[in-house]
């Protein structure tokens, strides 16, 4: 069965009474075969809901390049470990947008990979780059600079345009293939999922047609109707490559 991942990010929404969404979504996600379902929250929430959702990977959305210090406000790494998350989000455009350039990004993957978290590294073009032909050298540099000394595992890319986050809009599948390509030449194993605007409908093709081996889901994470359609959309697809070899879409794709 291909591995397929699905990664939530709840951003700046959640409190105490989302548990219960929560607890839908970790049932959906227990009776999935797809592969791994994640739910990246504010951080207040991490500690409840690991210790109440054990399977369920729960992650954080960013943390401070530093283990310690004078940085008010500030979480590390392996504060977030410590609460319980298994994974974090790095370089989110909405981060990059606040001021966390590719250097930084480079030293927040180093220390959350110390702390033994899972990276999830965002890369993405803005709709400027993508109108002047600049998409993939965009995105090739993010790489490049953002995984300045880091290590290729444990870490997922996820490939998310600027344009396409929250703004109902997606490229093409067959653009997302080819970008999607691009990235898996220079990360060698690591999963590349797909984020930006992704409903329960556009699952499917996304992921059949776009190549990637899953998606990171931002607005549709938050309520369990659509993100456990999604999550049965992803299991629909992976049991469609029951027969071939387990392993990423996208090396599947270059076999093919
Ligand atoms: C995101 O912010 O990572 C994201 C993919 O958002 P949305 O799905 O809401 O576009």
């Amino acid at each position: 069965m291909t591995r397929r991942i699905l990664i939530g990010n709840w951003k700046m929404h959640g409190d105490g009474a989302s548990l219960s969404a929560m607890a839908a979504i970790a049932a959906q996600a227990a009776a999935a075969r797809a592969g791994e379902v994640a739910l990246c929250v504010p951080a207040t929430l991490i500690h409840r809901a690991a210790a109440r959702f054990p399977a369920l990977p729960i992650g954080g959305q960013d943390c401070h390049h530093a283990t310690h210090g004078a940085h008010t406000g500030e979480v590390s790494a392996a504060m977030l470990r410590e609460a319980g998350a298994r994974l974090v989000i790095l370089g989110h455009s909405e981060r990059r947008a606040a001021g966390d350039d590719d250097a930084l990004v480079a030293a927040k993957v180093r220390a959350a990979q110390a702390a033994g978290l899972r990276v999830v590294l965002c890369v993405g073009e803005t709709i400027e780059a993508r109108q002047a032909g600049q998409a993939t050298a965009v995105v090739e540099a993010q790489l490049h600079r953002s995984l300045d000394g880091a290590a290729r595992t444990d870490l997922v890319i996820a490939y998310e345009p600027v344009w396409a986050i929250g703004s109902g809009a997606t490229p093409p599948p067959q653009d997302i293939a080819v970008m999607a390509r691009h990235i898996a030449t220079h990360v060698g194993d690591a999963p590349v999922l797909y984020g930006g605007s992704v409903t329960p409908e556009r699952c499917a093709p996304l992921i059949a047609e776009g190549g990637v081996d899953g998606l990171l889901v931002g607005g549709a994470s938050l309520s369990p109707v659509p993100f456990g359609a999604m999550i049965a959309s992803l299991d629909r697809a992976a049991q469609e490559t029951v027969a071939r070899p387990a392993g990423s879409a996208i090396r599947d794709r270059r076999r093919a």
